[in-house]
């Protein structure tokens, strides 16, 4: 099968997970399934495995057993050179902290992940430019011209979550992954910033993965998973 003929984004079946030196806590999953182009909310208290899951999920780590299939692709068939460009190719990643470049400009910090993909590079080359396409990003998030060319550490945390969004969405990955990506925002601009999020997500037909521990964000989603409901974990504490 190849990757446009999968129906699903994703297709996780029995993972088995633990991290290395941290008995306490391991992950059993048996199915999570998501198909392509649904908006998804993964909800879970602090420290109950949605950051592991993620990076289960993009291949950041690797599980003890069990498949992990993005696109009709199992990624744990690929060597780990491979499955970085798998990732950088196909997801677009929001992370917690952002992960900005601190002494790159704000426009640096959108084109970077092209470098490092080139069916993506070549898809925002398509639509007018990698820098034309990061412009049109930028703005329908709400971020004006004067603010492309600053410095990431200059901005507020609001201008560099919308950064962090921009960067993930150019060259139109199949897949966006937004580890707590409202956690620094009241909840006013968390609602906005949904909304923002939302209407660039459909424009470009991706698939959203957000994870969050707020339920309030639940309406807008069309599926909502808990890692409770989904992972046999046992946290901290427990025996
Ligand atoms: P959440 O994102 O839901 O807050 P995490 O997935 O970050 O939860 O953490 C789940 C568990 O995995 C915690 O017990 C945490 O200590 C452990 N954990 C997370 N990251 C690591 C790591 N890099 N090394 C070892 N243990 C980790
Ligand atoms: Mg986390």
């Amino acid at each position: 099968m190849n990757l446009t003929e999968s129906q699903d984004a994703v297709s996780m079946r029995d993972i088995d997970y633990q991290w290395p030196r941290d008995e306490s806590f391991t992950i059993k999953l048996e199915q999570l399934v998501i198909s392509r182009g649904k908006r998804v909310l993964l909800l879970g208290d602090s420290g109950s495995g949605k950051s592991t899951l993620l990076s289960l999920m993009t291949g950041i780590i690797s599980p003890v057993s069990g498949t992990v299939q993005i696109l009709g692709q199992n990624i744990n068939d690929l060597k780990s050179a491979g499955r970085d460009r798998f990732r950088a190719e196909h997801f677009g990643i929001v992370f917690q902290m952002f992960n900005l470049l601190p002494y790159g400009s704000v426009m640096d910090n959108v084109i970077l992940p092209l470098s490092f993909a080139p069916g993506r590079k070549s898809k925002a080359s398509s639509q007018g430019g990698e820098r034309e396409e990061a412009r049109r990003l930028l703005n329908g998030l709400g971020l004006d011209k004067e603010v492309h060319t600053k410095k990431s550490t200059d901005l507020s945390i609001g201008q560099q979550q919308r950064v962090a969004v921009a960067r993930a969405l150019i060259g139109s990955p199949e897949i966006i992954v937004a580890d707590e990506p409202t956690s620094a925002l009241d909840t006013n601009r968390r609602h906005k910033f949904i909304d923002l999020l939302f209407s660039q997500v459909e424009t470009s037909g991706a698939t959203l993965i957000m994870v969050s521990h707020d339920e309030s964000l639940g309406e807008s989603f069309d599926q909502i998973l808990r890692v409770q409901d989904l992972l046999g974990t046992r946290n901290r504490g427990e025996k």
